[in-house]
């Protein structure tokens, strides 16, 4: 039987009070959310907190709204409350895409969106969509408040930029017109980490892709996400060439490793395919057209370009 070893517990009251009790107990305390990867890791002692500071009382993170152009969604938000969440889905698709495959209900009914982040796993799906949509991460600690880019939080596998003494808040998207996301996994069974998975996220000036995001997860892609390729389709038309190309770039710049889930040529291969894939929803979405309504950008790349 695996048993964590011995921790001490405490429940926090408020944001406050959690980031009071962090500065307490100091970096050996460590934030209880969904417990669904850092009960496992002390079960296996792959982590050995002293204190465990449970924020699942703290309501007011808790929320999920449309405020000032901006989709607000607080970090103890569950992912079932993402996935049933109507704005969420109404203004940016890939968030319901992701949340769809994310391991089974039992996971999603208490895993929190700020836990999958803050845990910073190198095949987490949501790293992926957030930094395809070029999100901004708010992070309290006894200073205040600060935010940080998608592309900054991630520091490397397991590491993110949220100091000892501060904890993830809220995540922000900004609500622009003319856009259109899309995430693509795949997994070796349903309910599975991917083998590999892409996002994209584009906003549309008439046929030309004013600007681009892509996420990349499990592929070793540098902050979760495909900068080159992003920075190719930026001012391109919305076209299926563009993104077989994007699909290549991003093949190219990512660093996948063979391991027990597949070897590092195929992930290649699932970046250029999945992105691809990604970008043709995600146009398809901007223009407002119908789940599997073909458009030019719609038929399938021909092979030797993707
Ligand atoms: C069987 C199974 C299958 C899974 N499949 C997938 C999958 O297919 N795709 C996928 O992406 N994920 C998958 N997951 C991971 C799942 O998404 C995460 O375990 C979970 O959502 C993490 O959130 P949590 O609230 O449980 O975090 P916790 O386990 O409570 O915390 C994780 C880490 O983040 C820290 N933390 C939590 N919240 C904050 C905060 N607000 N501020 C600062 N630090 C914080 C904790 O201290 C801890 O270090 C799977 C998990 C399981 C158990």
């Amino acid at each position: 039987m695996q048993v964590p070893a011995y921790v001490e517990y405490e429940r926090a009251t408020s944001v406050e009070h959690a980031i009071a009790l962090l500065t307490r107990f100091g970096p050996e305390a460590r934030i209880l959310a969904g417990g669904h990867s850092l009960i496992p890791m002390m079960k296996l002692r792959l982590a050995q907190p002293e204190t465990l500071i449970d924020i699942n009382g703290l309501s007011e993170l808790c929320h999920l709204q449309v405020t000032d152009g901006e989709l607000r969604i607080g970090a103890l938000t569950r992912h079932a409350q993402l996935l049933d969440a109507a704005a969420a889905g109404e203004h940016f698709a890939i968030l319901h895409d992701a949340e769809r495959v994310i391991a089974d209900p039992i996971v999603r009914n208490w895993g929190t969106v700020g836990g999958s982040l803050c845990q910073a796993d190198p095949s987490e799906d949501l790293s992926a969509a957030f930094a395809a949509l070029k999100a901004t991460m708010v992070i309290r600690g006894p200073g205040g408040s600060r935010t940080v880019s998608a592309r900054e939080f991630h520091t490397g596998p397991y590491e993110t930029v949220v100091a000892p003494d501060e904890l993830l808040t809220e995540i922000k998207i900004t609500i622009r017109p003319g856009g259109g996301s899309a995430y693509e996994k795949v997994g070796r069974r349903v309910g599975d980490w991917p083998v590999g998975a892409a996002g994209a996220a584009i906003w549309l000036a008439g046929d030309t892709i004013a600007e681009a995001g892509i996420g990349l997860t499990a592929v070793g892609a540098p902050h979760f996400a495909a900068a080159e390729a992003e920075d190719f389709l930026n001012g391109a038309p919305a076209t299926e060439a563009s993104f077989a190309q994007a699909g290549q770039i991003a093949a190219e710049r990512c660093q996948p490793s063979s391991d027990q889930r597949g070897p590092a040529d195929y992930k290649r291969h699932l970046a250029r395919e999945l992105t691809y894939r990604a970008l043709r929803k995600a146009l398809r979405r901007a223009r407002g057209q119908a789940e599997g309504e073909r458009t030019e950008a719609g038929q399938s790349a021909p092979e030797a370009s993707r």
